[in-house]
């Protein structure tokens, strides 16, 4: 388990501590106070680390490359042997990738060399194949040759005894592939987060039944669990709980045995936001918001036990908007990444007027796109309920428009948060 950092005594002597009309980002602020990365590390192979946070510097045992090598299929040459108007060189001999030249070179020869070749001792310089000359064994070179040009120096890319990737790195593909260059198989990782969730109300019901008059499928459990999977978490799916104190009181307390994070959906919205107060004040600790956000406003942030917890708002676009502009980052933190990266937030013209009142910070789901005059438009995707997963579902970026804007008119440059990175 992790450790908190800030106690909620602490926090509530703040002058500027309203846990009914939190600005978006201060919200953010006070849950980063609260969290600390796990404790536990484990060894894996360099494969399965893709995803996982470092949890220690990767130290290079070796200087990448190695070796002075080449950058281009040429030939190498001492720079010292270059007179000022036009040099011949004699060609001693052929040097491939991984078969270096083992014989004596003397002045005046050169070597042709193949890319990625290793460079002779004493030679410093390539030149291109097609910047020459070649005939009869020897090569007739132009003036004006930069020293070094075309070498790949010993150790340019990373020098033996320096930090290859930090303590709190999340490993990704070019991290993989450079650890294999340094020729380590096995790296330490921050174990898995273990976040359990489930569902709250009545109303609810599993796939596979035929839905009653007023009933619906749970599509929360879903959704949080493909996030939690695209984060590298361990998901524990704890179903769906009735609206029934006992029994939440119970599944609150079974998954805060189990998991680091303990995530629900439903509950939090006013008239139910009393009674799951009183509840989490008695199992931990509740820093309970209202967050000046839509969708979404109604976020409880606290603990169970030893957990972290958040109870996030029950409509389906509320649970995905809070959970990425909230929990990713928490969760991250938690999994020992370490500088944490903000996402990053462009401009687009937006095509759309949007509907907007000043208040609270608004995240509208959003298509951003090249037109054909080469400029990036966003334009909105219909209807922006907080029930409406379709407009998730039909987005490639959240529009975000600060809190104490009013209507936006077509053509208006926005904030344009994208969903999707490369990879
Ligand atoms: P609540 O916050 O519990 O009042 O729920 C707000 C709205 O979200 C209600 O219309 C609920 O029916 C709906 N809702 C709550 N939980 C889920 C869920 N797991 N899947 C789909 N809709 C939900
Ligand atoms: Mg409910």
């Amino acid at each position: 388990m992790s450790e908190a950092k800030t106690t909620l005594g602490e926090l509530s002597c703040a002058d500027d501590y309203d846990p009914n009309s939190m600005p978006v980002d201060q919200a953010r602020s006070v849950i980063r106070r609260f969290l600390a990365p796990i404790r536990g590390t484990e060894r894996c192979a360099i494969r399965t680390a893709l995803g996982r946070v470092l949890a220690e510097d990767v130290i290079s045992p070796v200087d990448v490359p190695a070796h002075d090598n080449s950058a281009m299929d040429g030939y190498a040459l001492r720079h010292a042997d270059l007179g000022s108007a036009q040099t011949d060189l004699r060609i001693a001999g052929t040097v491939f990738a991984g078969r270096p030249y083992e014989g004596e070179l003397r002045a005046g020869e050169c070597v042709r060399i193949m890319t990625g070749g290793v460079v002779p001792a004493n030679f410093d310089t390539v030149v291109m194949q097609e910047h020459v000359c070649a005939a009869d064994g020897r090569i007739t070179i132009g003036a004006g040759l930069r020293r070094g040009q075309h070498v790949r120096r010993a150790g340019e890319d990373l020098r033996r005894g320096s930090v290859a990737l930090a303590k709190g790195h999340l490993a990704m593909p070019a991290d993989i592939g450079l650890l294999a260059s340094l020729g380590i198989g096995e790296v330490g990782v921050y174990r898995k987060l273990r976040v359990a969730f489930f569902s709250t109300g009545d109303e609810l019901v599993p796939i596979g039944q035929p839905l009653a008059p007023g009933q619906i499928y749970d599509s929360n459990r879903y959704t949080i669990h493909g996030m939690l999977s695209r984060l590298g978490a361990d998901s524990i799916d704890m179903g769906v709980v009735r609206d029934d104190p006992d029994l939440l009181e119970r599944a609150l307390r079974d998954a805060s045995s189990v998991a680091d994070v303990v995530i629900t959906s439903g509950g939090v919205s006013v008239g139910e936001a009393d009674f799951v107060k009183a509840l989490l004040n008695r199992l931990g600790e509740v820093v309970f918001w209202k967050i000046a956000m839509k969708p979404g406003r109604p976020l409880a942030y606290g603990r169970v036990g030893a957990a972290h917890f958040f109870g996030l708002p029950g409509n389906p676009v509320s649970v995905m908007a809070t959970f990425y502009q909230f929990v990713r980052d928490a969760l991250f933190v938690l999994m020992g990444r370490d500088p944490m990266p903000a996402i990053p937030v462009l401009k687009a013209h937006c095509t759309s007027t949007l509907k907007k009142a000043p208040g609270r910070t608004e995240f509208q789901r959003g298509v951003v796109y090249r037109d054909d005059d080469g400029q990036w438009r966003v334009r909105v995707t219909g209807e922006q309920g907080s029930g409406i997963l379709s407009s998730m579902s039909g987005a490639n970026c959240f529009i975000i428009l600060a809190a104490d804007q009013g209507n936006v008119p077509a053509g208006t440059m926005v904030d344009v948060q994208l969903m999707e990175g490369i990879v």
